[in-house]
């Protein structure tokens, strides 16, 4: 059996979404098998980061993308909070502000991306100008259609200077999104979480499938691969993203720096 990460991870230069199914669970019998794995794997990550803020040298990237309710903040709350705040920052991207418009498209992103030894969370990122820039026409077609050469240098740069980079598509199926925004007007602790703006978006889930796939197969990388994450069981949602972050810490094996003490000598300091 493959494991997680060489389940979901996307390969090739074409990609259909169609042909991923969002309920899928490769890698994983059931619920309570997931629970067990995911606590394990949140033990894992938690000695990983120490190691990785202690070397000091390189770095790690989280990328969040999917539709309105595929759980970029659900993947955040239960699989990503393990780091160690001191260590690990959040960015959530909206629409540019006037000073972000005024700059080009990588400006806000680069100021985000991770200090060495630190871990940094895009809760969205460079690709929504890949996504709803070109699904609504922001930009001319012959702007947009050149974020997907730049994106790729600029992550290679990164990966060069020691970030890894992983990046997560968070796949539901259009009927579990139905599910889930009639959720946010039925349960009153999830109302403040519905927008309008969620149901505009989803009457154009066609062109957005389509922008995904061509971001996730331009721009899927042995620097900077995408994960196609099957997010309608969002147990098995959580169950991946931590196993593939588990994955490539392990990989980095970052190591503590080694200390050149003289032991006795400092006891002995310490003894008065
Ligand atoms: P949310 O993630 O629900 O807080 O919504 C943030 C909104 O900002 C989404 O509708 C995004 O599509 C939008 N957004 C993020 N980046 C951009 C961008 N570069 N251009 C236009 N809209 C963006
Ligand atoms: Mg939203």
């Amino acid at each position: 059996m493959k494991s997680i990460p060489e389940a979901l991870k996307v390969r090739g230069r074409a990609v259909r979404l169609a042909r991923w199914n969002p309920r899928a669970t490769p890698g994983c019998k059931d619920k309570d098998e997931a629970a067990e794995r995911l606590a394990q794997n949140l033990a894992r990550i938690d000695t990983l980061q120490y190691r990785l803020y202690g070397e000091s040298r390189r770095s790690l990237l989280i990328v969040l993308q999917g539709m309105d309710t595929a759980g970029k903040d659900g993947v955040i709350r239960n699989a990503l909070t393990v780091f160690n705040p001191q260590g690990c920052r959040v960015w959530s991207f909206k629409v540019p502000t006037p000073d972000e418009a005024a700059h080009d498209f990588l400006w806000r992103i680069h100021r985000a991306a991770p200090a060495r030894g630190d871990v940094a969370i895009f809760n969205r990122s460079h690709y929504e100008d890949v996504l709803v820039v070109r699904v609504h026409g922001l930009v001319p077609r012959n702007v947009w259609s050149r974020g997907y050469k730049l994106i790729n240098a600029f992550e290679s740069h990164l990966h060069e200077q020691g970030t890894r980079v992983l990046k997560f598509f968070l796949h539901i199926s259009r009927k579990e999104q139905r599910q889930r925004l009639l959720a946010r007007l039925d349960e009153p602790l999830k109302r403040w979480k519905f927008s309008d703006a969620d149901l505009t978006e989803r009457t154009r889930w066609r062109g957005y499938q389509r922008a995904y796939e061509e971001a996730l197969a331009r721009c899927s990388t042995k620097y900077a691969p995408w994960y196609v994450i099957p997010s309608d069981r969002k147990w098995y949602r959580d169950l991946a993203v931590s196993e593939i972050v588990v994955d490539a810490l392990e990989q980095m094996n970052p190591r503590l720096p080694k200390a050149k003490l003289d032991l006795k000598r400092l006891r002995a300091r310490l003894a008065r």
